[in-house]
C-alpha cells in the first residue's frame, strides 16, 4: 500500500491505556519499500515523530504534536538453522503474542514464558520484555534496523551492540530517535528445555496434572497465571506495570531487609539487589487505591489502571503520588516502565 498521510488521528485504539488523545499527524507503514518516502516526506522532517507499536507500553498525557508513525509490518521466517537451534527473524508489526504461539506450534522452543506480553515483536528488544524467568535477550540473535538519518539504510545489530539490561536497552539511549527495528532475529532452540522454576508456574502446572511439561503447557501454564492476575487492556486500560522493580545496593537492601524480613528480593548482579516494588506499594496501603477514574489495581500493585475516564495527567498524578509514598517509608525510588508523553 502506498504512504498516505491523514490528519488529527484518535489513538485512542493505539494505546492499552485508552487515552483519548489525538495525532496531529499520522500514518501507518506495512511496506519497508515506503520506508525512504516517509522519511523524505515533509510531514516528517518538519514534526517530531513517535514510532508507535501496540501502544501497550506509553502513557498519553496529551495529543501528540508531530507524526505518529505506526508500524504494521509483517511476516515471520525460519532464516536458517544451526545444530539445535532453529533462527528465526520476525517483522516488526508482527503481534508479540501470535509470533510465540507460531513459534511453538513450528516446534522453536524458548520464548513460552513471554507468552501473552501484549505489543509487537519490533518493540520487544525496547524495553527488553521479561517474565516469569526469562528476558527476550536471553533469545535475541540479532535486531535488523532502519537508519533514520541515513534514509532507512538498514543496520543489523548484534545481541551484544544492543546492550540490554533489566527492561532496559540501546533503543532507550543512543539509538533512540536514531534506530528504528524493523524485524528482530531471534534463536531458538529445537529441543524442548522448560523453564518452570519462577513464580507459579509449577503450582499451575501441579494443578493441571502435568508433571512432565512441554513448552506449549508451560504457555499456557503462564497465560493462566497471567490472566488470573493482571486486568485485561481490552477491559481496563493499563500498561502493565507501571514501575520497575528497583534496583539498590547491597548494603541498602540489607538495611532494609533488617526492619522488613518480608520484603521480597532477588540478586541482581554486581553487588546489587532487585526490590519487589508491588510490595512496597502495598506496603504504603495503596494497592486497590483509587483517586476518580485513575486506581492502583486491586490484585497487583504495580499496575495503575483508568477505570473509563482518567486522563493521561490523572495517571501521572497518581504514579507520582505513589512514587513519593514508597519514599518517604522506605527511602527508595521507583521509576516509571511506560513511556510518558
Ligand atoms: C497487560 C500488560 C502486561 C504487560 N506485561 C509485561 C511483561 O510481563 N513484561 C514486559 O517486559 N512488559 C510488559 N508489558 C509492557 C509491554 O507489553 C511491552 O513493553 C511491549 O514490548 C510494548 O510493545 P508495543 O508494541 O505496545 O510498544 P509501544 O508501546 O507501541 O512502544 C513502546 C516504546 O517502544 C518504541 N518502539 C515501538 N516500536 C518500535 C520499533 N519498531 N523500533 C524502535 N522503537 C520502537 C516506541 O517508540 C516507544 O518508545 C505489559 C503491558 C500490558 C498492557
Amino acid at each position: 500500500m502506498t504512504l498516505r498521510f491523514t490528519r488529527r488521528q484518535p489513538l485512542k485504539p493505539f494505546n492499552t491505556f485508552g487515552m483519548d488523545v489525538a495525532a496531529e499527524h499520522y500514518c501507518e507503514l506495512d511496506d519497508l519499500a515506503d520506508l525512504p518516502a516517509l522519511l523524505a516526506s515533509d510531514v516528517y522532517r518538519q514534526n517530531p515523530t513517535l514510532w508507535l507499536g501496540g501502544g501497550s507500553n506509553v502513557l498519553f498525557t496529551a495529543d501528540y504534536p508531530g507524526l505518529v508513525a505506526r508500524l504494521t509490518l509483517k511476516g515471520a521466517r525460519l532464516l536458517e538453522t544451526d545444530g539445535d537451534d532453529a533462527i528465526v527473524e520476525a517483522a516488526a508489526g508482527e503481534n508479540w503474542h501470535a509470533f510465540v504461539q507460531h513459534t511453538l506450534s513450528q516446534g522453536w522452543y524458548g520464548l513460552e514464558n513471554l507468552s501473552l506480553i501484549p505489543g509487537t515483536v519490533g518493540a520487544c528488544p525496547v524495553q527488553n520484555i521479561g517474565a516469569y524467568g526469562v528476558e527476550v535477550k536471553d533469545r535475541i540473535e540479532s535486531v535488523v534496523c532502519a537508519q533514520l538519518e541515513r534514509g532507512g539504510e538498514p543496520l543489523l545489530l548484534s545481541n551484544a551492540d544492543c546492550r540490554f539490561g533489566y527492561r532496559d536497552s540501546v533503543f532507550k539511549h543512543e539509538a533512540a530517535g536514531k534506530l528504528l527495528v524493523t524485524a528482530v532475529r531471534f534463536r531458538l532452540s529445537r529441543q524442548p528445555a522448560p523453564r518452570t522454576g519462577y513464580g507459579d508456574i509449577q503450582q499451575q502446572l501441579a494443578a493441571a496434572g502435568i508433571a512432565a511439561p512441554t513448552p506449549q503447557d508451560v504457555s499456557e501454564a503462564v497465560i493462566r497465571i497471567r490472566s488470573s492476575k493482571l486486568p485485561n487492556p481490552a477491559e481496563l486500560g493499563n500498561a502493565g506495570s507501571f514501575f520497575k522493580n528497583p534496583v539498590v545496593p547491597q548494603a541498602q537492601a540489607e538495611a532494609l531487609l533488617a526492619e522488613h524480613p518480608a520484603l521480597p528480593h532477588y540478586p541482581a548482579g554486581d553487588g546489587r539487589v532487585k526490590l519487589a516494588a508491588g510490595w512496597l506499594i502495598d506496603q504504603c496501603g495503596l494497592k486497590g487505591y483509587r483517586d476518580g477514574d485513575a486506581g492502583v489495581h486491586a490484585r497487583q500493585a504495580l499496575v495503575l489502571v483508568n477505570y473509563g475516564k482518567a486522563s493521561g495527567g490523572d495517571i501521572r498524578a497518581l504514579a507520582q503520588k505513589v512514587q513519593a509514598a514508597v519514599r518517604q517509608r522506605f527511602g527508595v525510588a521507583l521509576e516509571a516502565e511506560p513511556i510518558i508523553l
